[in-house]
């Protein structure tokens, strides 16, 4: 069938999840025009946000206690204090926050035992330890100062060109942790790190490179504390925010990019060729998009499924099928008030249970409701999501209940995400690069192809695999797209 030729613009900027959202933006600002196009019927990608239904009360209702039933948000939802360009975006559309709730202890279960604690580890320990034995703590804080000794010796930005880059990328994540711990509990510790922590997949430790583990802390530190808040109404509102600066008639929803098609160099300024002499072509079912350059804003994966001409060199047509996708769900649980806070506990917990390894308290307090954000990742997800809807709820609320005490069964509203699901997204929270991947494509993740620039969060060099990193790669790439067209 033959393509229905649009109107040309300056650029056509490809996904329409944060980073497309803010490229586009960015090219408008600089009177650019722009067409932006997204496959799903609803911007955001990663980002988006669900009031959470439950039996008997429509959402939005008001709740008994004055409240209202809270948004949640499904992709993404804490920012730290050193997002500064996030915290901008923000600031600009007017939308508050409030510090994550995490005072009292934190639960630790890690196979038979059960402990509390007044401090913390996301990867880094705070406040006071758990009641661990102290040979499997110490084990842990020993391999910890290792690991950090190793971070530090990293460069700022991409990770490839380091002159220890290729030995530590030769190796996978459980390389290391099988040579610097030497306790079960210690060993759990850094492979809960490798899944739970941050942008690194979730990956198992088996199957990612050393170099990018290292790397993610370098870029995106924990200590940097990128989940100190969340937001009043939930990232999820700022898509539609962001859409509504672009205005009438640039957005196209629910229109799959099937292929890119570009000028070869020799017919550059042939005033024969293309639609309306314009050198680049998207293509999705029904339309032919002519234009002068465009912006690929999404993880490489799913860059893999177009369709380019010319074709892509190698190494990124090699980037494009091995940088996975986190296996990942997120599940949102709500009750009608934070109860774990009556025994003193936080809401947070951590531990080796069969499908929960992380939780915490998401709880607005402008809603009055309790809220958990609980995650099911890595292997863990694999085996969840092969369960019907039933058991997975069922798995989940067993879990909280063994962290959280057994009021955890009993919730008002449940929602669940399976993100490797998503036809457009693949996985969450981000994508992952296996070992020896950075030395041979690192370049790849970056490098423009002709008129075919790449944004997503994965392509930046400082918080990657974050809304962070997503504003600065959207910000970037219109940069150097600018650059092109002057
Ligand atoms: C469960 C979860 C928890 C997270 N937690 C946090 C957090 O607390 N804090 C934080 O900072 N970050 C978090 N993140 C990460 C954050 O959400 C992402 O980094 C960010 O949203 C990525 O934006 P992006 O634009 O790079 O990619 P995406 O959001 O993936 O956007 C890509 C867009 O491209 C579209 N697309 C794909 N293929 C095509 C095609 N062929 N044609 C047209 N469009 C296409 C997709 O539909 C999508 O809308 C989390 C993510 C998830 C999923």
């Amino acid at each position: 069938m033959a393509l229905i030729p649009s109107e040309p613009v300056d650029v056509v900027v490809v996904g329409g999840g944060l980073s497309g959202l803010v490229a586009a933006r960015a090219l408008q600002k600089a009177g650019r025009s722009v067409r932006l196009i997204e496959a799903a019927e609803e911007l955001g990608g990663r980002m988006c946000r669900q009031r959470l239904p439950w039996g008997g009360q429509a959402p939005g209702e008001a709740l008994a206690g004055g409240g209202s039933y809270p948004w949640v948000d499904l992709g993404g939802q804490w920012v730290g204090p050193t997002q500064t360009r996030f915290l901008a975006l923000l600031d600009r559309h007017g939308i508050r926050r409030f510090a994550s709730p995490h005072d009292g202890e934190t639960v630790l279960v890690f196979g038979e035992s059960r402990c509390s604690f007044a401090g913390f580890f996301q990867g880094f320990p705070e406040g006071q330890p758990p009641a661990v034995p102290s040979a499997d703590w110490d084990d842990a804080m020993a391999a910890l100062a290792h690991f950090q000794e190793q971070v530090a010796q990293l460069p700022d930005g991409h990770p490839h060109h380091h002159p220890a880059a290729a030995e530590l990328d030769r190796l996978s994540f459980q390389d290391w942790i099988d040579a610097h711990t030497h306790t079960p509990f210690a060993a759990w510790y850094f492979a809960y790190f490798c899944r739970a922590v941050g942008f690194l997949g979730p990956a198992e430790p088996e199957q990612v490179s050393l170099l990018h583990v290292l790397w993610g802390q370098r870029t995106a530190a924990q200590g940097e504390q990128p989940e100190q808040e969340l937001l009043h109404g939930g990232a999820g509102q700022l898509p539609a925010l962001l859409a509504a600066e672009l205005g009438e008639g640039v957005v196209r929803l629910d229109e799959p990019v099937r292929a890119v098609v570009q000028e070869q160099p020799h017919t550059e300024g042939d005033p024969a060729r293309g639609q309306a002499g314009s050198p680049v072509q998207v293509h999705t079912d029904q339309t032919c998009y002519p234009c002068r350059a465009v912006i690929v804003a999404m993880p490489p994966a799913l860059a893999g499924r177009l369709r380019f001409t010319p074709e892509l060199p190698p190494d990124r047509l090699e980037l494009q099928q091995q940088m996975a996708m986190g296996a990942c769900a997120k599940v949102l649980v709500v009750y009608s008030r934070p109860w774990w806070r009556d025994q003193g506990l936080s809401g947070i917990a951590i531990g080796d249970r069969p499908w929960v390894e992380l939780c915490a308290d998401s709880s607005d307090p402008e809603s009055g409701c309790g809220v958990l954000a609980a995650f099911v990742v890595g292997h863990r997800h694999q085996r969840w999501a092969a369960l019907g809807a039933l058991e997975r709820k069922q798995a989940v609320l067993g879990d909280l209940a063994a962290y959280l005490g057994p009021k955890a069964l009993e919730p008002l509203g449940y929602a669940e995400k399976d993100w490797p699901a998503v036809p457009f997204v693949g996985g969450a929270f981000s994508a992952w690069m296996p070992p020896g991947l950075w030395s041979r494509c690192g370049d790849a993740l970056r490098r423009p192809h002709g008129r075919v620039f790449w944004a997503g969060t994965e392509v930046a060099e400082r918080w990657p695999g974050f809304f962070e990193g997503a504003v600065r790669s959207g910000e970037e790439a219109a940069l150097a797209v600018l650059k092109q067209l002057d």
